[in-house]
């Protein structure tokens, strides 16, 4: 255990921390629920399909531990979860890595984006944390990746919860932009958790109208599993 881990363990044990997927008192999570969150990724795709919806690796079904580990760390700012949260997503960008038909040299992680009001109300950014996590992951796995948070909402979108998977996509049909250069090689998309694909979808369809390769979408949890994992 690194020195970080730590003081982040001595800081939840002080502020009464208990693990979010199981409720024993100590770290953010413990190393049973850890374990449990870091699986195998395996590809899934949202129900009804959207168009264009790329190749998506998830490594957890969103429930559990994932969903307590995902809402606790974006909405409770229980920010030493970012760690096993991205570790789990590198797991899921190293699924999707491994079954593209060309050998992927580098990876650039193109966080899905956020409102900026989310951001603002929360005080911090939760993917882009995760995402850094799962950056330095790859590196640890040997993968060449780097993230650039390049999309950003153009325009004003509705609070999409509440809204079914069409209303999703007519919320979102051409909100997104990429506003900044797009590095060479495989882009992976990716998110916390997928529900309808709408956000993916329309992430997607931004980075390829401006060119650029992505391989896929990486995520953290999906709500449908919709194909069984292939193990690696
Ligand atoms: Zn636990």
């Amino acid at each position: 255990m690194g020195a970080r881990r730590y003081v982040e363990a001595g800081v939840d044990l002080l502020l009464g921390g208990v693990c979010v997927g199981c409720g024993r008192p100590g770290l953010a999570l413990c190393q049973h629920c850890t374990a449990a969150l870091v699986k195998v990724p395996f590809p899934t795709a949202p129900e009804p399909t959207p168009p264009g919806f790329p190749v998506t690796y998830a490594v957890n079904d969103y429930d559990g531990v994932a969903k307590a580990a995902i809402l606790a760390h974006k909405e409770e700012g229980r920010l030493a979860l970012a760690r096993p949260l991205g570790t789990a997503l590198a797991s899921a960008v190293i699924g999707l890595v491994s079954v593209t038909p060309q050998p992927v040299p580098a990876v650039t992680l193109v966080p899905a984006p956020s409102s900026r009001s989310a951001v603002r109300s929360r005080g911090h950014d939760p993917l882009l944390r995760i995402t850094r996590v799962a950056v330095r992951r790859l590196r640890d796995a040997e993968v060449a990746a780097t993230y650039a948070p390049v999309v950003t909402a153009v325009r004003q979108v509705a609070d999409q919860s509440g809204l079914g998977s069409s209303a999703r996509a007519c919320n979102l049909a051409g909100a997104f932009r990429v506003t900044r250069r797009v590095p060479a090689g495989g882009v992976v998309v990716v998110d916390d958790v997928v529900t309808t694909g709408a956000t993916a979808a329309e992430t997607t369809r931004a980075l390829r109208a401006v060119g650029a390769d992505v391989l896929g979408v990486a995520v953290v949890a999906a709500t449908v599993r919709r194909q069984k994992m292939t193990p690696l």
